[in-house]
């Protein structure tokens, strides 16, 4: 049981898209309190207002229904808002680069980049893997092939005893490592390459495909299953006793 929930943990996981904590929406909270403040302040008229307050409600209802993609819109509202093409709060901190006169001038508001950061850390098994890919700060993405290749041996050495149901739940089980996929497939493919080969060799006993059980080979319609397998999978007629 111990085991099983340590392998659990390490195959688990790359990410939680599950993750149901309200935590996650704490960046739009906060967004939608400050425009609200906005609009108590008669704000109404202000184009960057009016512009932040449509990113918020697109960004609010696709977060609703679809979170993933609200979270990406919740980001492009804030980069908006970054560079000063939209405002969700009353107040902005804007800090500017380059001379103002030459034309060659940017703003960006501080306070939007704080919430960035705020959106990244109540967000991290969306961004997460984002942000490693942009920056190559992935330890795995050096020598990405090798190092699956490890894993996945890994895996097969220890996955090699358990039943073939329960590698085919493993192998079609999104929310595994691909690694833990990869090898449970493999494994299976293995399988059924071994007691194909065997029934190859002899061909009057046989090993069923389906549930390893010895057969007859004259006792069954089919090549490479049993009598009983089949009669249940393909409805075969079990021979008469
Ligand atoms: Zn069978």
């Amino acid at each position: 049981m111990e085991t099983n929930r340590i392998l659990d943990e390490e195959m688990g996981l790359q990410n939680q898209p599950e993750d149901t904590s309200i935590l996650r929406f704490s960046c739009l909270i906060l967004l939608w309190l400050g425009m609200i403040s906005c609009l108590f302040l008669g704000l109404f008229s202000d184009p960057l207002v009016l512009s932040g307050l449509v990113f918020l409600i697109v960004a609010s209802v696709f977060s609703f229904y679809n979170f993933l993609l609200g979270a990406k819109i919740t980001l492009a509202a804030l980069l908006v808002g970054t560079f000063n093409l939209a405002q969700f709060f009353p107040l902005q901190l804007h800090v500017s680069f380059g001379v103002e006169s030459s034309g060659l001038w940017m703003g960006i508001d501080i306070l939007m980049i704080g919430f960035i950061i705020l959106l990244y850390l109540t967000n991290k098994p969306i961004f997460g893997p984002w942000v490693k890919r942009i920056f190559k700060i992935d330890p795995n993405s050096r020598e990405p092939i090798a190092e699956g290749r490890t894993k996945i041996e890994g895996f097969k050495s220890r996955f090699k005893d358990k039943p073939q149901k329960e590698l085919e739940s493993i192998a079609a089980n999104q929310m595994l490592l691909e690694e833990a996929r990869n090898a449970a497939t493999e494994l299976l493919h293995e399988k059924f390459s071994t007691l194909v080969a065997e029934n190859e060799s002899n061909s009057t006993t046989k090993k069923c495909i389906e549930c390893g059980a010895p057969f007859n080979s004259e006792d069954s319609k089919m090549t490479e299953l049993c009598p009983k397998c089949a009669h249940e999978l393909y409805g075969y007629p079990i021979g008469e006793e």
